[in-house]
Formats: C-alpha cells, structure tokens, sequence
C-alpha cells in the first residue's frame, strides 16, 4: 500500500478519527486530501505478474483512505473493504455461508438483505431461519438448532429496519460463537460512532455507506469491516471476482461527506430524541417506536451497548394507512423518499414497499431525522398531524 496510516489512530478519538483518518502523508506541497485516481490498470514489467495493484478491479488507490478509516473507526485491524453498495457487500458476506449451511437472521432485517437470503435459499444455497432478533430464547434456538443443524451464520442487524428493535448484541454472539457461527453485523443505522460490533463480538461489519457515513444522499456504497484475516481474504477474492466494486469518484464523496460525520450525528440523534419525545404525547400518533425513549422494550439494551440511539425512529399514526398517508402528503419540510441517514430528513410509509413483512403495521411512518432545525422539524410534523383533526369537507372558518 502507498498510503501511510495516520500516525497513532489508536489514541483519537472518534470525532477526531472522522476528520483525520485517511489523510495523504504529510510531504511538503502535498494535498491535504486524497486525490482520485482514475485508472483500470497500472504499470507493471509485462512478463511476471508483480505489483500490489495490477489491474482496477482488485484496488484504486482511492479506495484505500476510506477502507483505511473505515476500519480505524470501528476498531477493525485490517483495512476495510468497499464496495459498489451495501447490498453488494452483503452479497460478499453471504458468500461465506457454506453450501448447505444454515443463516439466522431477523425477520426485519433490511428488506434487499431479507429478501437476498430468501432467495438464495429458495435456490437450496442454505437454511434459512429468520428471528425476532429481540428474543434471546428464540434466536439461541436457532443458532443451536434444537436438534437439527447448528448455525453456520447470524445476521445482526440493531436497532432494525424498521422495527427498531433492539439486540442483546454481546449475548448472541457469544452464543453464535459457541456453535462456530460466522457473525455479520449491520451496523448502518447506528455508525461506528454509536455502536462498534465488533468489541460486541462480531466478525464482520456490514456498512450501506450510502447512508449516514457518506450522509449526503447522493452516494451509493458498501463496506465491510474484519480483524479476521482469513474472513477478509475470502471477502476481497469474492469482491475482485465477482466485481462489485466502488467507483472512485464515490469513494472520494463518501471520505469527504465521512468527515462530518461526527458533527451531523450528533445533532440528528438530538433532534430525533427530542421529536421522539413530543410525538409521544401528540394525539395523533398511536405509537412511537424509538429506543431512546424510557419506555421503549429496547431502551435499557440499547444503552449498555450503544453510545446513543441513532437517528431513526417510527411512528404509528392514528387512524391506519390512510391516515399515516395523509400525513406524510401534508408534510412540507420532510422529504417523502426511502432511504435515511442524509443532512435532510426523509419520511416513507414502509408498507408501501410490496417485500415488507405483514409484521410491520400498515400506518408506520419511517423518518429518518436530519441536521436542520429541530423546531421547524417539529412544526411540520405537527401541522401534518394535527390536520388528521380537522373536519375533511371545509366549512372552514
Ligand atoms: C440501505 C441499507 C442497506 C443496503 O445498502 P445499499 O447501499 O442501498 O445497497 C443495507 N442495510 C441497511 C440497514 C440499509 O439501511
């Protein structure tokens, strides 16, 4: 590797990790930030196969800050790996699942990892055994196999999607270890500043860097994070070889939009907290499902095992889907789109999706909580809902 670590990572901090991880050597006239590299291939004698690069499928120096930060930031000591997107790297991490083998995995898993491991399933790849991941007696039944074959795998995704429940992270995976599973956490929602699965007992990491890493909406990216060199040998074959790399020009935006990232977390997981708290009590909402509130069933796990409680949260809307969409159609501020962990707050009524599982209700709204201001987060939120009150036909006033 040409790049040089940054002198003694290990002593910062994590929001100072964010902004100095991946940084060029410091050599007079230097950038200060790493360049892209466009290239398919580089420069070798012709007649041997030498070099560390050879061709651009199997790396670009572009990738290597933000696999080298990444991994910095979730306590990782090999260099992460990116990947085209978060489904590409969860497609590299099933790969690991011996033909025949057995996956646990939560039923509110991310619907395109869900429906993946269906589908490989359906094929007679492997077993698959989906959880309510919130229940230690069901998900250690599934990792023994109660009397069938113990588990190869065990997909932890905490808090889910969208449910937002909440894993007993370091349990299971002792768990998973006493049966020799491979254990893949995808820690997307929370970010290795909230939460670092891999002093949880995790073996690998899973990142959609689309989301709060890059944090601007306009990047398509995955990566994965080991300390296993054998997992992380098999992970970059499975990446040079079936090819579903990152293009440089989004490595580049995605270190660039990394580097707030400690900023824009901590002030959407305020916020989220805040309208958490205040949607509990509006009449409109029969439900908030958020672990940072008290009496959340994930709030006391989420605090031994989590620096805060991301920024996400769902809502149940009184008066059913219909309801929960009108809200979201009177909303002005909010943007009605999928995805989260952007500078702009997003909201979607999940089961609009055609995969979403029957266990997710038909009025939950998924919002995903930006960095603009709170109040006028709050009062767009407010007005949509209170319009739910108001007598449809207008007489007005
Ligand atoms: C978005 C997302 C993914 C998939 O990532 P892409 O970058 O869209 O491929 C995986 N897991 C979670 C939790 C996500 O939110």
């Amino acid at each position: 590797m040409t790049h040089q670590p940054a002198s003694h990572p290990e002593h910062l901090r994590p929001d100072t990790l964010v902004v100095a991880a991946g940084r060029p050597p410091r050599v007079h006239d230097a950038p200060v930030n790493p360049p892209i590299m466009l290239s398919s291939t580089y420069v070798g004698t012709g007649t041997v196969v030498d070099g560390d690069r050879a061709y651009g499928r199997y790396s670009n120096p572009t990738w290597d800050p933000l696999e080298e930060a990444l991994s910095q930031l979730e306590g990782a000591t090999l260099p992460a790996l990116i990947f085209g997107s978060g489904l590409a790297a969860a497609s590299a991490a099933l790969s690991l699942i011996p033909t025949g083998g057995t996956l646990v995995m939560p039923i509110h898993s991310y619907q395109g990892a869900l429906v993946m491991a269906q589908e490989q399933a359906a094929k007679g790849l492997f077993t698959l055994r989906t959880v309510d991941i919130a229940n230690n007696d069901e998900v250690i039944a599934a990792l023994t196999g109660a009397g069938e074959k113990a588990a190869d795998m065990l997909w932890l995704e905490s808090p889910t999607n969208p449910m937002l429940e909440v894993a007993d992270m370091e349990l299971l995976c002792r768990s998973a270890q006493a049966v020799g599973a491979i254990i893949v956490t995808d820690n997307t929602f929370s970010t290795p500043l909230v939460q670092k699965p891999l002093e949880l007992g995790s073996d690998i990491v899973l990142h959609s860097v689309t989301k709060y890493l890059a944090g601007h909406s306009d990047v398509i990216l995955g990566a994965l994070a080991t300390s296993r060199p054998d997992l992380r040998e098999a992970l970059l074959h499975h990446r040079s070889i079936h090819g579903a790399i990152a293009g440089p020009f989004e490595a580049w935006l995605a270190l660039r939009g990394l580097r707030t990232l400690a900023l824009r977390v901590e002030r959407s997981q305020a916020s989220a907290l805040e309208l958490a708290r205040r949607l509990d009590t509006h009449s409109g909402v029969e439900k908030v499902l958020f672990p940072g509130l008290e009496s959340d069933p994930g709030h006391v796990r989420a605090k031994a095992q989590m620096s805060g409680f991301g920024s996400v949260l769902c809502i149940q809307v009184a008066g059913g889907a219909e309801a929960a969409t009108a809200v979201v159609e009177a909303l002005d501020l909010w943007t009605p789109a999928t995805s989260l962990g952007g500078v702009e707050s997003l909201i979607e009524r999940r089961r609009r999706h055609a995969n979403e599982p029957d266990t997710v209700p038909q009025n939950l709204l998924r919002l995903s909580v930006g960095i603009e201001n709170v109040e006028d987060l709050w009062a767009d939120l407010d007005q949509a809902l209170d319009q739910l009150s108001q007598p449809i036909s207008g007489a007005g006033l």
